[in-house]
């Protein structure tokens, strides 16, 4: 490819009455990328439109920006996308009217999708939004880590994966030096407060709020720069106002991603000023996040473990240098309880017995389990089997709770279906329902999950995808 100078969004497009403007930038060869992707459109030609173009760099741009971040850290593992992406993700920039964009697993239909949304006179494309663009990359670059998170039918952990999303968002942001400038500029160098970092997918907020007004947040889809306080996901309502977090993926991620931005703040905290600066701390946030990643079992305490992890790859990674900076930020989100955080004492970061999954031999064989919930709760034939985390946290201890952990196991399965019911993020199909069933026989809306009969004709709940 030549050093062709093509048009792009930096930054989202902003919500209407925009002033952003794109800028010039050298073409990408996503396809060369060491996690490459193949768009499915074709490249621009002279016979294409401005926007058409501007769309396809932009997501092209996006795409590579989304991995940049990647390879400023080393890690014990090599990234590498799910096994059925077959060493190269599909991208569809139009895939159909929908919002945003997902990530969706499956041998027929799998990649990244993006969608466009009518408003007004105007329509939407989610490629067009960096912001949505690498939260999409995101979810594949999680996948590729440790794929049993998605496959797991608990908040906490698919909640994770949305907050990875938008950290993925965020630190691919932070790659372009321009950018890093304009945030400290705007925030007055507290990186924390609400800005074009903070604020996800500011442009498609303004049509989702248009059209259902609780369901986003007030300027963006999601303000990550927020109050959100951990709440035991039992405890959470099923679903509630942007304005509170409940029992859906989208509004519990916010609590970690708040206390991922927290902890960014804090490490870049004047008087270190510098765009340079903030790109460091970006980096050293990144590394010790994604060695906690691989760190971290797939426990029912998956999120104070992978706190937890995180205060320990900081003390094998940079000795110690930013303990309290992570103790104060996950133990101020609720995220470390008190008792967590005085667990996680001098000897356990000293200890050598939580090693990252993949230096620790048969650590990463061990694989979720199963538990059968009854069908007829949800007006299905039979019962069906839910995939569960297994594991024991490998820092934290395994309840914070007095209920044994088989009734907490079960109380939070049954939780998660509830919410994939009433969220409408499901489909049953015709052949394993009752008239009972509260959710559309011709249901053709992408649901990210499904009740389905596997090949040794057991019936089970599967996650087909990410959404936005
Ligand atoms: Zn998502």
């Amino acid at each position: 490819m030549s050093e062709e100078i093509v048009h792009v969004w930096e930054e989202d497009p902003g919500a209407h009455p925009s002033h952003r403007m794109p800028v010039g930038r050298t073409a990408r060869d996503h396809e060369q990328l060491p996690l490459p992707f193949k768009i499915v459109e074709r490249e621009p030609a002279t016979h294409h439109s401005q926007r058409y173009a501007l769309r396809y760099w932009t997501a092209s741009d996006s795409l590579a920006r989304a991995t940049d971040w990647m390879s400023k850290i080393t890690l014990s593992k090599e990234f590498s996308w799910h096994p059925e992406m077959k060493g190269i993700m599909p991208v569809t920039l139009d895939a159909g009217i929908g919002l945003a964009g997902e990530y969706r697993r499956g041998d027929d239909h799998h990649g990244i999708f993006f969608f466009r949304t009518p408003s007004g006179h105007q329509t939407i494309y989610g490629c067009e939004s960096p912001d949505i663009v690498c939260h999409e990359v995101g979810h594949a670059v999680l996948d590729g880590l440790k794929p049993e998170i998605l496959e797991t039918q608990r908040l906490e952990q698919h909640a994770f994966h949305e907050a990875f999303g938008d950290i993925c968002s965020m630190l691919s942001s932070l790659t372009v030096e321009s950018f890093c400038s304009a945030v400290i500029h705007e925030t007055r160098g507290q990186i924390n407060h609400s800005s074009r970092l903070s604020r996800m997918a500011e442009q498609l907020s303004t049509e989702m709020r248009r059209r259902l007004p609780g369901k986003t947040d007030v300027a963006s889809v999601r303000e990550l720069s927020n109050e959100f306080y951990y709440i035991d996901p039992l405890m959470v309502p099923v679903r509630a106002p942007a304005s509170q977090i409940c029992h859906e993926r989208h509004s519990f991620s916010r609590v970690f991603s708040a206390a991922f931005l927290d902890t960014l703040a804090e490490m870049f905290y004047p008087p270190k000023k510098s765009a340079a600066d903030l790109q460091e701390a970006a980096r050293r946030l990144a590394q010790i996040l994604c060695q906690a990643i691989l760190a971290t079992p797939n426990s029912n305490r998956y999120w104070a473990d992978l706190a937890a992890n995180m205060i320990v790859a900081d003390a094998r990674l940079f000795d110690g240098e930013h303990e309290a900076i992570l103790r104060e930020a996950f133990g101020g989100r609720g995220v470390l309880t008190f008792d967590d955080l005085a667990s996680i004492t001098e000897e356990v970061l000293k200890s050598d017995t939580n090693r990252p999954a993949s230096e620790n031999p048969g650590g990463s064989q061990i694989r979720a389990s199963h538990i059968r919930l009854p069908g007829e709760r949800y007006g299905i034939k039979s019962g069906f089997n839910v995939r569960v985390p297994n594991e024991a946290p490998s820092v934290v201890t395994p309840t914070a709770n007095s209920n044994t952990p088989e009734e907490t196991i079960t109380a939070h399965a049954v939780c998660f279906v509830d919410s994939l019911f009433v969220h409408r993020e499901i489909t049953v199909p015709k052949g394993l329902r009752t008239r009972s069933c509260p959710v559309p026989s011709d249901h053709a809306r992408r649901t990210t999950h499904e009740i389905c009969e596997t090949d040794s004709g057991s019936v089970e709940l599967r996650t087909l995808a990410c959404h936005r």
